[in-house]
């Protein structure tokens, strides 16, 4: 009889459990652009974004999450993993969510964990026609694959948003520290970049300038910027990974922008490490093969003539070590011995 008991009961909880999933599923609605977006009860809403269709005629879906607040304010945009192998802003999107109180609000959030699906699902950077998506705005609306996208983002997403984070990680065979993209000749864009406390502050202007319409935008970044939205490029840590240290320090970067938008009441965090200002930044590569050593740590603050990569034959003889041609700041560096000619060794980054 007890048996029987627990066993129904087990049958029971995987039916409610079922349920629960399927009904979640259904009321999911579909949208086919953000500006269609006309909430009027404060909380977090869940919607799918139609970004075209595949071989079998299915929806491309993109997973857009809402934080409608009770007043009118701005929008925060927030966009993650638009290489679909940064994942670490998938879970700051997350974990911010569950952590805003609507009633709180003022305006909305409206973030999207995963705007790359497709290449999410594959684990790679770029996208399925081999072209990196963020190097394809503005797009067309009648060009490739990676194009029609790019211009799906810039025509369905984009509008709607009055500030935009864009969240990244390095990519394969690469470790990063968190670091800040930034047009920082503008305050706006500055001031954004502070406002997540990362560990380094790289001036990129991005092109073209800020408010200015341009046929070679590139990057999402830019193209927002063309619009005259304030955007900066945020890079949390490690690719294909979530980490926790990231994540944390993410969400509550985002905390404060929203804080200082006068989109949520409370104090915008100290933090006891001070940004290092970048004016620019490169990388380094090899230019030739062997096995590669990379005796330098983030962050690390170095100096001209430093070593920062020992190459080794198939036999562990070193044949070279390369200096660092000027004094800078590690801001990113290779972590996979494997190493052909022009490989990267470091992300010199150059302080102002
Ligand atoms: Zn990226």
């Amino acid at each position: 009889m007890k048996i029987y008991s627990s066993l129904l009961f087990s049958l029971l909880l995987i039916v409610v459990l079922h349920s629960n999933v399927f009904s979640q599923q259904k009321t999911i609605s579909e949208l086919s652009s953000l500006k269609e977006l006309n909430l009027t009860s404060s909380g977090v809403h869940h919607f799918w974004l139609n970004m075209g269709t595949n071989t079998f005629g299915q929806p491309i879906l993109v997973p857009i999450i809402v934080v409608q607040g009770n007043e009118v304010g701005p929008t925060l945009g927030i966009t993650a993993a638009i290489h679909g192998n940064e994942l670490n802003g998938i879970p700051i999107i997350h974990q911010l969510a569950a952590a805003l109180d609507a009633n709180r609000l003022k305006g909305r959030v409206i973030a999207i964990p995963g705007i790359n699906t497709l290449s999410i699902e594959l684990n790679q950077r770029k996208f399925v026609d081999d072209e990196d998506v963020n190097r394809s705005f503005p797009g067309k609306s009648n060009g490739s694959e990676s194009e029609q996208y790019a211009h799906k983002i810039k025509e369905r997403i984009l509008p709607v948003f009055d500030v935009h984070l864009d969240l990244h990680t390095a990519s394969f065979g690469r470790v990063n520290t968190l670091y800040a993209r930034a047009d920082a000749s503008n305050d706006t864009i500055l001031k954004l970049a502070e406002l997540q406390q990362p560990d380094i502050i790289l001036h990129s202007k991005g092109k073209p300038s800020f408010g200015t319409t341009s046929s070679a935008t590139e990057t999402l970044r830019a193209e927002a910027a063309a619009l005259g939205i304030p955007s900066i490029t945020v890079e949390y840590g490690n690719p294909q990974v979530f980490q926790k240290d990231m994540i944390n320090r993410g969400v509550n970067g985002i905390l404060n922008t929203l804080i200082w938008l006068n989109m949520y009441d409370g104090n915008i965090s100290t933090d006891p490490i001070k940004p290092v200002y970048c004016k620019k930044s490169y990388w380094i590569y090899t230019d030739k093969g062997g096995f590669l050593e990379v005796p330098v740590k983030l962050n690390q603050l170095i100096k001209k003539g430093d070593p920062i990569g020992i190459i080794k034959n198939a036999f562990g003889e070193i044949i070279d070590t390369y200096l660092a041609p000027e004094d800078g700041i590690v801001i990113g560096k290779s972590t996979n011995p494997a190493n052909r000619s022009g490989g990267r060794i470091i992300h010199l980054g150059i302080l102002e």
